[in-house]
């Protein structure tokens, strides 16, 4: 079973010409609606501030409340706030959150957290990358709240998710492992980046790179250190901006290549974390190719 999880209040967090735009999860759900799947998104709540405070700086979370409070902007070239930004960006990584307690008690086998603004760029104490807060390490940081040791995160967004990796990276019981367009945006994520514990794993590929040369870095290089670490939970950065038809992405991966790779992240979980997986949205900026992709990912999970 698949809990479809989503944050309605994304749509406060929009700004004018920018590719990260409401549109994007309305597309998937819209999509969703009618696949034939049977899911129904449900609203999560915000993300509680004891969460929050484990993953990112207190002093950084009432930067951007304020920021958003007094009427926002953009935060660098890339991020922009707005005054309903937060209310966002909470129940995102409020959406993550509750997907790990579903799929932990036994609630879900598999939770998807259809949210916006995405979250794998975020650091510490820093937004960038469209990013405000990491709903991907808060979702790490909920579970082993709950006594799960050893979770890994995948992360297929065609960028690197630098934020991510440096939560984590001196962690020797979280996981991290990327494919991204190298080099490209954020200029993080070499093959030489490994973790202080050999904790990374990172395939940068070349532009273009397609089907093959993405799935052969899952399976021949990611996979076998997966099962190395042994990880008792499994999170999904899902970010499709790596597909041939994104805008921004430029790595050439089809629709099939995101059903065969969640085909392969499912086979991990049912091998190594009792078939359990949560995911969250990053990335996807092509609103056809995103939805497809997701339901594609969808309909793997489900089987
Ligand atoms: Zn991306």
């Amino acid at each position: 079973m698949i809990a479809l999880l989503a944050n309605p209040a994304h749509t406060g967090h929009r700004a004018e010409g920018h590719p990260e735009r409401p549109e994007r999860v309305t597309a998937i759900l819209d999509a969703i609606a009618v696949c034939g799947l049977g899911l129904t998104p449900e609203p999560a709540p915000a993300v509680s501030d004891a969460v929050l405070h484990r993953v990112h700086d207190a002093r950084y979370v009432a930067m951007l409340d304020r920021a958003a409070a007094s009427g926002g902007g953009y935060l660098d070239a890339d991020t922009y706030i707005t005054p309903d930004s937060m209310v966002a960006a909470r129940t995102a990584a409020g959406a993550v959150v509750e997907g790990v307690d579903r799929v932990l008690d036994g609630r879900a086998q598999h939770a998807v957290a259809v949210v916006r603004p995405p979250g794998h760029h975020a650091e510490h104490a820093r937004a960038m990358g469209f990013c405000l807060l990491n709903n991907v390490a808060i979702g790490v940081a909920a579970a082993r709240g709950k006594n799960i040791r050893r979770v890994a995160v995948l992360d297929f967004d065609v960028h690197h998710g630098n934020g991510t990796q440096h939560s984590f990276e001196n962690d020797a019981e979280v996981f991290y492992a990327s494919t991204h367009r190298y080099p490209f945006y954020p200029g993080t994520g070499s093959a030489g980046e490994r973790g202080a514990h050999d904790n990374v794993v990172n395939v940068p590929l070349p532009m273009g790179s397609g089907d093959r040369a993405v799935l052969g870095a899952w399976e021949k290089k990611i996979g076998p250190a997966l099962a190395a670490f042994r990880p008792a939970f499994l999170l999904v950065s899902a970010g499709f901006d790596a597909h041939r038809d994104d805008p921004l992405g430029g790595l050439a991966v089809t629709t099939d290549g995101y059903r065969a790779l969640a085909g392969l992240i499912k086979s991990w979980a049912d091998a190594h974390s009792h078939g359990r997986t949560v995911w969250a949205l990053e990335g996807g900026y092509e609103l056809e190719a995103l939805a497809d992709s997701v339901i594609a990912c969808l309909g793997v999970l489900e089987t």
